[in-house]
């Protein structure tokens, strides 16, 4: 649940979330005037998420910098994606981790940063975690290949998302965190938009066409922000990751299911091959080659951010609660087969 309007009301209504089995909660510091809350609601929110055994997630950026930024480039006439990037810079992000972690370690209460994509938002999560500090990190895949030139291209536009891409430094400072298991999970930040809107494509058998990036073409402020992911996530953190010997295959299990089950309340149902368990199985085929990209897409958009990269490894098989629902490139499920989960409070932090 979002949390991006903070009063004695909304205090009051947080604890409501456990009977709907709501148990994590978000919150902001950019997005200034729609998401984001003051530091001291932020804190007021870590206390009520601790008292009830729920975890709060943060998104860092500064937001009044990025305000500032913004508003300077616009009146410049900067428009183009790549100012996504440089009006919002890492150090915001930066401060933003380790001011999080503070808030966290006075109020005594778990926090789980998303999406981290900064070289020092690494170190100051260490910091914190040496400091005996309950604060857990997440990437994404897309901050561990991407850098702010990607927006430099003429479909830059395509790597719009924020936090934005960062540098080459970043990238490979996330990349020795996932090694060393200072990041727990490996998130997706899955959030898909058009490339092009006006161009419909054909999605389970129907033409479908819906605005999206180019919105933006002459403002890099109206494209939307996000990228799809979902689908990307496994076989390409086996590729770069465990084929390229940067972690073992248990990590790989670790970071994209264990973990988030632990950290999120659905452990052991979800997230271990135990009796009792859900049999959600994936038999993954470690040396199959593909040749990637949006013709190999199940997300409802017109591009992959991976077009034509070469992976190794990919699903073969995908069992939901004990039945095949994907047999190589067919899909046996059925729309509504999915069940709503009640998640548990009081989840272990790692
Ligand atoms: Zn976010």
């Amino acid at each position: 649940m979002n949390i991006t309007h903070f009063d004695e009301k909304v205090a009051a209504e947080i604890p409501a979330l456990l009977e709907e089995g709501i148990t994590t909660l978000k919150v902001f510091t950019a997005y200034n005037g729609r998401l984001r809350l003051q530091d001291g609601e932020i804190f007021q929110v870590l206390r009520i998420a601790k008292q009830h055994g729920m975890l709060t997630m943060l998104h860092a950026e500064n937001g009044d910098v990025i305000d500032v930024l913004v508003a300077e480039a616009l009146a410049a006439g900067k428009t183009s994606p790549e100012w996504h990037a440089f009006t919002r810079p890492a150090w915001g992000a930066v401060e933003s981790v380790l001011r999080a972690c503070a808030l966290s370690a006075q109020a005594d209460a778990p926090l789980y940063i998303v999406h981290m994509n900064t070289a020092g938002g690494v170190d100051q999560l260490q910091y914190a975690r040496a400091q005996g500090v309950p604060v857990m990190g997440e990437t994404c895949p897309q901050y561990l290949f991407f850098t702010k030139d990607d927006l430099r291209r003429s479909d830059g536009a395509k790597w719009i998302c924020s936090p934005p891409m960062r540098s080459p430094a970043d990238n490979h400072r996330l990349w020795e965190a996932v090694s060393d298991d200072t990041m727990l999970v490996m998130g997706t930040d899955h959030c898909p938009f058009y490339y092009d809107g006006a161009k419909p494509i054909l999605y389970e058998g129907q033409e479908i066409a819906i605005p999206g990036k180019e919105l933006g073409a002459r403002d890099f402020t109206k494209i939307p922000n996000g990228l799809p992911g979902v689908q990307d996530r496994l076989p390409i953190l086996w590729t770069e990751g465990v084929v390229k010997g940067r972690i073992t295959p248990n990590q790989f299990v670790a970071m994209t299911s264990t973990n988030p089950a632990k950290i999120f309340g659905l452990y052991p149902r979800k997230g271990a091959l135990v009796p009792g368990a859900d049999a959600d199985i994936v038999i993954w085929d470690p040396m199959r080659v593909v040749e990637y990209g949006v013709a190999h897409s199940h997300h409802r958009t017109d591009y992959n951010l991976y077009e034509g990269w070469q992976l190794t490894g990919y699903p073969e098989k995908v069992l939901l609660r004990g039945q095949l629902i994907v047999e190589g490139e067919e899909w046996l499920g059925k729309a509504g087969q999915g069940q709503y989960l009640h998640r548990k409070p009081h989840a272990e932090v790692l």
